[in-house]
């Protein structure tokens, strides 16, 4: 049963922190607040496949093979905040009528206040954008400029360690050639860029990277033709420049 509707919504900010303190109402929060309509996307390549651990709460993605978590690729990704503090300075901040200030959310959750500031920037940043994840680049009439680029050595010089790391991070296989692909999104009206690392040139693992960050409506134009038709064309706009 939805662990979040045994109980009512907290009211007050003690009532907050005890409903967060529990890990499955917790947890069932935040899922809903990363993927409103329930259907649970990969972060990385965007597939709507997968399988919950319910045990360890984390996701197994069919198409790429690796397991995720709610904070992967999120603004709490990198953070050694716990999920319970992060979701009671949600509710907080949702709910504060006058705004709240860093000293009081620290104090509140028990963090410092270097801490709570951090952590109120980026919840802010995601409540104007309404998205946990990076924001959208494009949109309606604007020009999106997509293209990869193969940057050799760069894997290659790592020390070893960092390399098995960044392996394992960002799921690289082209070990075998040395290569790094990196594929480029610019938006040519905001002057803005997204850069990601791509396992390959597949039609599906570039066509998510443009899903994940070019919103509908943009002209999408790539040197790849064959790599972006089929499909996208319904969602975007499509030309191939070379
Ligand atoms: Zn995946």
């Amino acid at each position: 049963m939805d662990a979040t509707k045994r109980i009512p919504e907290p009211k007050t900010l003690q009532e907050a922190i005890t409903y967060f303190a529990d890990p499955d109402r917790c947890f069932e929060f935040a899922k809903k607040l990363r993927w409103p309509d329930g259907n649970v996307i990969c972060p990385r390549c965007s597939a709507a496949k997968n399988s919950f651990i319910k045990t360890r709460k984390l996701w197994f993605c069919y198409a790429c093979k690796r397991q995720f978590t709610l904070k992967v690729k999120t603004i709490m990704e990198d953070s050694p905040i716990t999920l319970d503090k992060w979701m009671t300075a949600f509710w907080l901040l949702a709910n504060a009528k006058n705004g709240i200030s860093s000293h009081e959310l620290g104090r509140a959750i028990g963090v410092t206040q270097t801490t709570a500031w951090f952590m109120l920037q980026r919840i802010r940043e995601v409540m104007k954008n309404r998205s946990f994840g990076p924001t959208k680049i494009g949109g309606e009439g604007n020009e999106v400029e997509v293209d990869e680029t193969f940057v050799g050595g760069k894997v290659k010089n790592m020390h070893r360690a960092r390399r098995v790391r960044f392996a394992a991070e960002e799921g690289f296989v082209g070990a075998a050639t040395g290569k790094t692909i990196v594929q480029g999104i610019l938006d040519r009206n905001l002057r803005k860029v997204r850069a990601a690392v791509v396992p390959n040139v597949t039609r599906e693992v570039l066509q998510n990277e443009i899903l994940k960050n070019v919103k509908f409506g943009s002209k999408v134009y790539t040197d790849n033709a064959v790599a972006y038709d089929n499909g996208m064309q319904r969602r975007f706009v499509h030309d191939v420049v070379n």
